[in-house]
């Protein structure tokens, strides 16, 4: 099994290719365990918003923090919708929302920074975690794509706002797309297929639908797949994009899963950051 998000330790995972092609940087997801929540939340969740005891979640985060060597202080946390939003992070905007959701950044999906010493974090439970980095210009990103976010297009609006706003170049974007829901476990209806054939209307690669119907308005859906289909049809390079194998509806030892446990469930979290390494 190729999988690029491999076991760091029992409560995350790293991006190893990544932390190798450039060693300041520091991407990954964490798992369910290692932490102290109980009940639902057992034992690792990172969510603040879900309904567990907030200092346990602060705790697990203290925990998290203290792993990376990127301190609350220096974190960006959201409070997100499920719409396209792109925060850039400056210093000015790290610290809110670390241990108190009121305070996160508001109706935000995705974070980028160039800025060193900063984590950008996103919450999830089924999700698709997108990872952007682009080495030579010093770039990072995170995006938070359910099938709403990936319909919405935000990670191809991602490479989109670095092209125009920060002069990157698309072909020289990585990306990775991180543990999620898989097809085996994740049926949708024909409004949300129907969505996603707009979204990848200018997709140069659709020759393969990303989904398949099992009956009369059921489908499943490989949402993993349409993230990447996307991030090619913005221009990123195929052997640029990583694809986690992890389904975190069938990974019940390593994750939380919105769907298999209806609803009452922890968060993990996704991070990337550089350190400077002086
Ligand atoms: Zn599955």
């Amino acid at each position: 099994m190729n999988e690029p998000f491999k076991h760091h330790s029992n409560s995350r995972l790293i991006l190893k290719e990544w932390s190798e092609l450039s060693p300041g940087l520091i991407a990954g997801f964490t798992t369910k365990n290692g932490g102290i929540s109980g009940g639902p939340f057992h034992t690792n969740n990172l969510g603040l918003h879900v309904n567990d005891n907030s200092e346990d979640v602060a705790a697990n985060r203290r925990q998290l923090a203290e792993e990376l060597g990127f301190p609350l202080s220096k974190w960006a946390c959201a409070d997100q919708i499920h719409q396209d939003q792109i925060v850039k992070v400056t210093e000015e905007l790290t610290g809110f929302g670390t241990t108190n959701y009121d305070d996160s950044i508001k109706g935000t999906d995705a974070f980028y920074t160039n800025k060193k010493n900063i984590l950008l974090t996103l919450c999830y439970a089924d999700c698709v975690p997108v990872y952007f980095y682009a080495p030579e210009q010093g770039f990072a990103g995170i995006a938070h794509a359910g099938w709403k976010g990936t319909v919405k297009n935000i990670a191809g609006k991602m490479v989109q706002l670095w092209e125009m706003t920060e002069n990157i170049p698309a072909a020289s974007i990585h990306a990775a797309i991180g543990p999620s829901i898989d097809s085996c476990c994740y049926i949708v209806d024909d409004r949300v297929v129907t969505q996603v054939d707009e979204a990848l209307e200018n997709c140069p690669a659709t020759s393969t639908a990303p989904y398949e119907k099992i009956s009369e308005g059921q489908y499943r859906l490989d949402l993993k797949t349409v993230n990447k289909l996307l991030l090619l049809q913005a221009g990123v390079r195929e052997e640029n994009i990583h694809v986690s194998t992890y389904c975190t509806s069938c990974q019940n030892d390593l994750f939380f899963s919105h769907r298999r446990d209806k609803g009452k469930t922890g968060r993990m979290l996704s991070f990337i950051g550089v350190k400077d390494e002086q």
